[in-house]
C-alpha cells in the first residue's frame, strides 16, 4: 500500500503532538504504472516495424539498388511492416473509443442473426485461403439484443480472425448463435455467440491474462500471423460495455472456444 501525507499540523497542544493526515494512493500509483507500461508497450510495438522500414529503405538505396529480385522482396516486407503499423493504430483507436464509451450502455436493438450471417460471409474467403471451412449456425428465429452494431461486428471480427489465424490445420471454424429457444440454460441470460476452432489451443495458465493489452502466448507467432496483441482486449471492453460476459475455454493442441453472452435486457 502506498500512502501520501495530505496535511501535517504540528505543535498541537503546546507542542506535545503532531497531526498527520494520510491518503491511500495505491490505486492511483497502479493506474500510473499501467499507463507507463502501456506507453512503453505501444512505443515498442511501433518502433519494431519502423526500425525495419528504415533499415530496408537504406538497403534499397544502397546494396540492393540494382538487384531487382531483392528490391521486390524488400518492398514486400516493407508493405507488410507498414500494414502492421496501420493495424496497430486502428486497434489503438478502437480500444480508446470503447474504453471511453464503456459507461454508456448501447440501447438500440440489433438484428443479431443478420449481423452474424453478414460477418460470416466476409470471412469465408479468408477461412478458405487458410484451408478452413467456416461452419455457421444461426437459427431462423430473429434475435434482438440492445447493442452497438459496429462494436458487435468488431467482436465477431476479432474472434473469427483469431480462430482462423490460430486454427490453421484444424479443418473448420464454427460460429454459432443461440438463444433460450435453442439453449434453455440461456433463459433469463441473453443470447450466446460462440467461435470455436480446432487449432493449436492455449495452455490453461495463459487463459486469465489473454484479454490484457499486448499479452500474447507466443510473440513471434502473433507477429508472424499479423497480430497486434490488442484484439482480445478490445473484445473484452466491448463485451463489458454491453454488460455481457466473455468465456474462454481452450486446450493445448485441441483448439479453443470463445463464448460471448449478450444480455437481452
Ligand atoms: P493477437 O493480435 O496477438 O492475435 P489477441 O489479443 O487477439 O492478439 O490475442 C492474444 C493472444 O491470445 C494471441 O497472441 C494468441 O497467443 C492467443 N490467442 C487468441 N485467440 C486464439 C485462438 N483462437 N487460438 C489460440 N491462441 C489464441
Amino acid at each position: 500500500t502506498t500512502w501520501r501525507v495530505t496535511s501535517a499540523a504540528a505543535a498541537l497542544e503546546q507542542g506535545r503532538g503532531v497531526l498527520l493526515s494520510f491518503e491511500d494512493i495505491t490505486a492511483l500509483e497502479e493506474a500510473g504504472q499501467m499507463r507507463r507500461d502501456f506507453v512503453a508497450n505501444v512505443s515498442h510495438e511501433l518502433r519494431t516495424p519502423l526500425t525495419a522500414l528504415v533499415g530496408f529503405v537504406e538497403t534499397l538505396r544502397g546494396p540492393a539498388k540494382d538487384d531487382a529480385a531483392a528490391r521486390e522482396r524488400f518492398l514486400g516486407i516493407m508493405e507488410k511492416e507498414a500494414g502492421r503499423m496501420a493495424r496497430l493504430v486502428e486497434d489503438l483507436l478502437s480500444l480508446s473509443r470503447v474504453e471511453e464509451e464503456e459507461r454508456l450502455r448501447p440501447a438500440t436493438p440489433l438484428p443479431l442473426a443478420d449481423l452474424v450471417r453478414d460477418v460470416a460471409e466476409l470471412f469465408r474467403p479468408l477461412a478458405a485461403r487458410n484451408g478452413l471451412e467456416l461452419v455457421v449456425r444461426v437459427p431462423d428465429a430473429p434475435f434482438s439484443v440492445p447493442g452497438d452494431a459496429g462494436q458487435v461486428r468488431q467482436v465477431l471480427n476479432n474472434l473469427l480472425e483469431n480462430a482462423i489465424k490460430y486454427g490453421t490445420g484444424g479443418g473448420r471454424v464454427e460460429l454459432t448463435l443461440s438463444g433460450p429457444r435453442q439453449e434453455p440454460s440461456l433463459r433469463g441470460e441473453g443470447v450466446r455467440l460462440a467461435v470455436r476452432d480446432h487449432g493449436e489451443g492455449i495452455d490453461s495458465h495463459h487463459l486469465a491474462r489473454l484479454t490484457e493489452r499486448f499479452y500474447r502466448v507466443d510473440t513471434h507467432r502473433s507477429r508472424e500471423v499479423g497480430g497486434t496483441g490488442l484484439g482480445l482486449a478490445i473484445v473484452k471492453h466491448i463485451v463489458n460495455r454491453h454488460r455481457g460476459r466473455l468465456r474462454i475455454e481452450s486446450e493445448r493442441g485441441k483448439g479453443s472456444r470463445f463464448t460471448v453472452i449478450l444480455p437481452t435486457a
